[in-house]
């Protein structure tokens, strides 16, 4: 009999503001520790927090990309608990009426296809501080930088089947951010980080007891990581053992899961509304404003890609994966690509230099004009794609590029008739073996051509050349 797997996900992602969620203390990363704080971040007695306006606007408009709906009236609350880093012993979050609900996904999953996922929620709330275990040795040092850094969290339904669609939602998740404008949502510099709650259950039954797995750092170890768990859970049943509800961290050097602390069961924070900020209201009217403001999100992009300009699943739903491979796409279809040209291209050369340093080297306009040189037969598309390289490296247009390498393609019927010439009298057994009917031979005497003038002979002027000197 199998098993299945249950996953729900929290996300938390920091929106792109410059300030805090509730000072004005700068949200910059990596400068020195303690250098952006102040008395509400500091939670000094009697310091008051005042909402970012930013924070909330970009909250509101993840939660319009995630399908949520905006509650009118929201609160914030203290969450209670005592950690170094929470110097003010609570942190402000929202509780039992966040800023939106009720939100919708479509993922691609690897086992299921195209499937929904719920939104349960989308809150905002303030980051705590961080202590680092490193610094100084048999200590632990605090950096309050990040303490009241704007966070949304977003907490899915348990309604992923196996790691692949956790990846899956992730990205999806992810895209759908990063479109709206919302967050950077780089794992990396901690702008988004995800927890898992995952249990496994005979089909049919109940939900089982979950564990909740953290501290994975990247989208392919939040798979590993699941995976681990899933296995690990259905290796304990299985022996006659039971779940317990655990924290667990992820080790990426062994691809294990230890439990980390045991959960107590009655976890509670003591959430109230925090007196220091009234409900926060949001009126109907500047909501539909923000939802007319969302730009074409990536569902819509994709299938314009694929209805209006032609191109394939596979093409569409690789450019559309990053903001800025859609952006460069569509500036080179601007520029006066056909689409299909322009994806391969993108997708070819031009991708390799943004996978390597996060640039697209060769403006649109340029690549547009190599594009158009090939269309007209002046380079083949092998010496483009050299002529490409160069393009990235200078500032020459691609014809003087094509010139300078000797890359333009003859054309000239005199120049083009004398190597097949010298072609056919250098090899009589094969033109022997064409005549007597091996009419495949005819690849290998434009190869031999082209061989001949160092591939700048126009392949489709060789062709018509070679079929009547053969046939005479
Ligand atoms: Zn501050």
């Amino acid at each position: 009999m199998t098993w299945e797997t249950v996953i729900g996900l929290e996300i938390h992602v920091q929106p792109a503001t410059r300030s805090k969620m509730f000072c004005g203390c700068a949200t910059t990363y990596g400068d020195a520790p303690n250098t952006h704080v102040c008395p509400v971040c500091l939670g000094l007695p009697g310091a008051l927090p005042v909402p970012n306006a930013e924070a909330v606007r970009l909250g509101v408009l993840g939660a319009l990309a995630l399908g949520c709906s905006i509650r009118e009236v929201s609160v914030f609350a203290r969450k209670n608990y005592f950690y170094p880093d929470l110097p003010k012993g609570y942190q402000i979050s929202q509780f039992d009426k966040p800023l939106a609900e009720h939100g919708l996904v479509m993922i691609d999953s690897p086992e299921r296809g195209a499937i929904p996922i719920s939104i349960t929620r989308l809150h905002l709330e303030e980051d705590a501080g961080k202590s680092m275990h490193d610094r100084i040795p048999g200590m632990t040092a605090v950096d309050l930088n990040r303490s009241g850094t704007p966070l949304a969290e977003i907490v899915s339904g348990p309604d992923m089947r196996s790691p692949g669609e956790a990846r899956a939602y992730l990205t999806t998740v992810r895209q759908l951010l990063i479109y709206a404008g919302v967050s950077e949502c780089s794992m990396e510099k901690g702008s988004l980080r995800v927890d898992a709650n995952l249990s496994v259950r005979r089909p049919g039954d109940p939900l089982g007891t979950k564990t909740e797995v953290k501290n994975m750092n990247s989208f392919a170890n939040v798979e590993r990581a699941l995976e681990a768990e899933r296995i690990r859970q259905i290796a304990l049943l299985e022996s006659g053992g039971q779940v317990t509800q655990v924290t667990l961290t992820f080790n990426a050097a062994t691809g294990e899961v230890k439990p980390l602390r045991s959960k107590e069961d009655s976890h509670d924070y003591r959430y109230f509304p925090d007196p220091d900020l009234p409900p926060l209201v949001l009126e109907s009217k500047w909501v539909a404003a923000q939802r007319d403001a969302l730009p074409e999100l990536p569902a819509a992009r994709r299938a314009r890609y694929e209805g209006t300009l032609g191109l394939s699943t596979y093409d569409s739903s690789t450019i559309i994966q990053e903001p800025e491979v859609a952006a460069y796409f569509e500036a080179v279809v601007a520029a006066g690509v056909e689409a299909k040209t322009a994806a391969n291209w993108v997708l070819g050369e031009a991708i390799s230099g943004w996978n390597a340093n996060g640039t697209f080297a060769v403006a649109p306009n340029r690549l547009a004009a190599l594009a158009a040189m090939v269309e007209d037969a002046t380079v083949s598309l092998q010496a483009a794609k050299r002529i490409f390289g160069e393009l990235a490296e200078g500032s020459e247009t691609p014809r003087a590029v094509a010139d300078r390498l000797g890359l333009v393609q003859v054309r000239d019927t005199g120049a083009l008739e004398e190597w097949v010439a010298e072609v056919l009298a250098a090899h009589p057994d094969e033109v022997a073996r064409y005549r007597g009917g091996d009419q495949k031979l005819i690849g290998f005497f434009v190869g031999q051509v082209m061989k001949r003038s160092k591939g700048k002979a126009d392949p489709k002027g060789i062709q018509p050349i070679l079929v009547a000197r053969l046939a005479e």
